[in-house]
This record gives C-alpha cells, structure tokens and sequence, in this order.
C-alpha cells in the first residue's frame, strides 16, 4: 500500500480509502458480515481511512461501522464522516449531530470531520450561525482532529470556500470524466496550491468507468500493452495526481477490494506516461458520446415521494445508449414492479422538483425522467404491466417450479 502525508499534521494515509456509502447490501439493508468481512480485509492489507456520512445506508453506515471497528480495528483507522449540513438550522443543531456521530461511531474524537455537500448558499448560512466557530471548538476540545468539507457545486464557489478558511482537507468528486466538472482540475490545483489536503470521490464515477464498460472503450484500453482492468485505469489516473492524497472508493465485492488494493500498492504520482494519457483522451471521447445523463448514483435525491428510483432509472437510460442494447424487459420487470411488487418507474414521477435540489450534479431530474419514460416505457406502459403480472409472471412461475423439480429429480 502506498501512503501519502497530511501537508498539515503528517499523519500518513493511504492512497486507497474504503468508502462506506456503497457497502454489499441484502435485503435493502448493510450485509454486515460480508461488509465486515471485507473492511477487515482492507485494513489488514494497508487501508487505514474510512469515509461515512450521516446519511449513508439509511443511516446505518455510522452505527456499523462504530460496531465493527470497535474491538481492535478503529485504531488502526482514521475515520472520516460529515455533518448533515441541510438538517443543520442552528448552533445546537451542530452540537447535537456531532454528538449523536461520535456515539453511532463508538469513538471520542472524529479524525476527519466535514460540512456535508457544502456550496457557496449553504456556506453563507452556516457561517451565520457560526459553524467556523463550531468545529474550532470541537478540535480544541479534542472531539475532531480535522476540519474539512465535501463539495459538488460549481469550480467560482470551490475557490471562494478554499480562500475563506484554513481548511485541512476538501473532499471532490474527481475522475477522468470530471477534469472540467464541479472542482475538476483547477480547483483541485488551486486547493493543493493553499496547502489544503485533498480526498477524492466517485473516481469511478458511480461505477460508469468500471466493470461492464462499451466495447470501444474495452477496445483502446487494449491498446495498451499493459492489461489492466477498467477500474485500475480510472483509479489510476487520479492516484497519478500528486496533489491526491487519497481516494475514497465503495467497494461492494471483494473482488472490487483485491483490485483497489492492487492498483494503490503500484501506482506513484506522474507515472502514467504520455501514451497512456492520450488513450485516457479518448476512451473519454467514447464516454462523452454514449452517455445521456451524468447521474452518478449517490442516491441524495432519494427517497422520491411517488417511488421513483431515480438513480436506476437514468442507470437502465445510459446502459441503453452505451451498450446499444435494449434494457425493456429488465426495465419493465425491475422497475415495474413486476417481481417486488413495488412499481418505480419514471413515468410515476409528477414533477414536484423535491429531488432536484438535492442532486449534486445539478440535474433536470424530472425532464430527463420524462425522456425515459418516452424511450423506455413508450405508451400503455401500464397496459404492459398489468399483462406481464397477469400472464407471463405466472408462466414464468410455473416454469422455474418446472426446472427446480427436474433438478431435484436429477440429484435424487
Ligand atoms: S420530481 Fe419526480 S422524481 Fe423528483 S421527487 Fe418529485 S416525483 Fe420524484
Ligand atoms: S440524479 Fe443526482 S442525486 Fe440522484 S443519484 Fe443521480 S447524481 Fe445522485
């Protein structure tokens, strides 16, 4: 593992921090033995910072890892979490959240504590209310060792916080795909130049950059006379930042760990070489065509009053231009509710707007759901519904009732 140093306090961090907002999942909820499973794993290997937040997991993420790390491992790892900004309306307010965080978290001091989704409007209120104030006093009482903030807005407002304050660290969303999106690289150059430690997000931004990728990407990384994976490349190229300090990754399986943790074992500052950068260059080119809505996933606009699952939605509109494939069926079985139960469709969604103000990526959710509702559900979606439930649902049943006798038979 290779480890880079806090310009301001020395602590050595590595460059592979384990995100805990994509954890494995069952049921809807943490899976915790596997989650534990493979934080222990990455610890054991050299991973020794956690980022966590409020409101990951349903609130959940906090609490887990407070229960995990508490016989022996949290003091192996730094622990980086953020104040619920939006819930914040007062001092107290601020008291109390980091009260109940260090509780969740089972520690007395928070290493890494930062305003949540912090933009210029969000900031300008805070200030009044004196959270400047606020998380000087926690560090002085020893409750935070750091004071930082995360940020997704745009690259005036990231300059104008980073010269306000003494900030020890800042955290971006980064990634090939993002040079020139939110903070992109001249904020990040620009807060490294005012000694400020920088932690990264979303390198894979949502995961678009890794696992199933399109075939004219998977074609010019072959290029490549070294085979690296797609996730390697993408975490690669913002590890080859030398004003990186870390990169926060989630990491859902454990074969996604082994792969980080080979990556960050390797890679140093500035050595890509010039041929690497150019196909980097281009598989962006190939990005930038196919992809319809630069929805990350983070989920911040959920829950969505009428049940829409708005991540899953844009993820099923982008596949379709990416892969060229029709996802009709998957569509219509997932999000329609066909095996849950539970409809979630764009074509449910009314336009209230509630989720739009909490998209970091300043999406137009409610046109872009009307677009795919118009691509993928197309008219008498309900009608399809309600045919697919009452027709090939109970075919489909008697089917894998069918198969799973036959099976059973043949093992006898
Ligand atoms: S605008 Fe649509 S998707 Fe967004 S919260 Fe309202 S109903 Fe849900
Ligand atoms: S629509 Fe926005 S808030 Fe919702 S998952 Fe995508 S990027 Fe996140």
């Amino acid at each position: 593992m290779q480890y880079r140093k806090n310009k301001k306090n020395g602590d050595e961090i590595s460059t592979l921090g384990y995100g805990a907002m994509r954890l494995p999942t069952k049921n809807g909820r943490i899976d915790k033995e596997l989650a534990k499973e493979q934080i222990y794993y990455a610890i054991d290997q050299g991973v020794n910072i956690i980022d966590t937040a409020y409101p990951y997991h349903g609130g959940s993420s906090e609490s887990f890892l407070g229960e995990i790390l508490k016989d022996g491992y949290r003091e192996k790892v730094k622990l980086c979490t953020k104040m619920p900004s939006w819930s914040v309306k007062k001092y107290e307010d601020m008291e109390k959240y980091l009260k109940i965080q260090l509780e969740k978290l089972q520690t007395d001091c928070i290493d890494y504590y930062l305003i949540h989704n912090l933009s210029k409007v969000s900031f300008e209120k805070l200030k009044k209310i004196g959270v400047l104030e606020f998380l000087e006093d926690a560090k002085a009482k020893g409750k935070i060792n750091n004071i930082g903030f995360s940020f997704h807005s745009d690259l005036d407002s990231f300059k104008e916080i980073i010269d306000t304050y003494n900030w020890d660290v800042c955290l971006i969303q980064y990634n090939y795909m993002d040079e020139k999106n939110q903070a992109g690289t001249e904020g990040l150059e620009y807060a490294h130049s005012k000694g400020t430690n920088i932690f990264i997000m979303e390198p894979l931004k949502g995961g678009i950059l890794a696992g199933k990728i399109p075939d004219k990407a998977q074609e010019i990384w072959e290029e490549s006379d070294t085979r690296r994976s797609p996730a390697d490349w993408a975490i690669r190229w913002v590890l080859n930042h030398p004003e990186v300090t870390t990169v926060f990754s989630g990491m859902g399986e454990l074969d996604q760990v082994e792969e980080n943790l080979k990556v960050s074992d390797e890679v140093l500052p500035n050595s890509l070489t010039e041929e690497e950068l150019e196909l980097y260059e281009r598989v962006k080119e190939v990005y930038k065509d196919l992809m319809k809505v630069d929805c990350t996933g983070c989920g911040y606009c959920m829950p969505c009053p009428r049940g829409v699952d708005i991540p899953r939605c844009f993820n099923f509109y982008n596949q379709k231009y990416m892969f060229n494939e029709s996802p009709s069926f998957d569509y219509l079985a997932i999000l329609g509710g066909v095996f849950s139960g539970q409809e979630a469709y764009a074509g449910l969604c009314n336009g209230c707007g509630k989720c739009v103000r909490a998209c970091p990526q300043n999406l137009k959710i409610p046109e872009l759901l009307t677009d795919v509702s118009s691509e993928l559900e197309g008219r008498g979606f309900k009608y399809k519904l309600k045919i697919t439930g009452a027709v090939i649902m109970p075919v489909f049943e008697v089917f894998i009732s069918l198969s799973d006798r036959l099976s059973r038979r043949s093992r006898s």
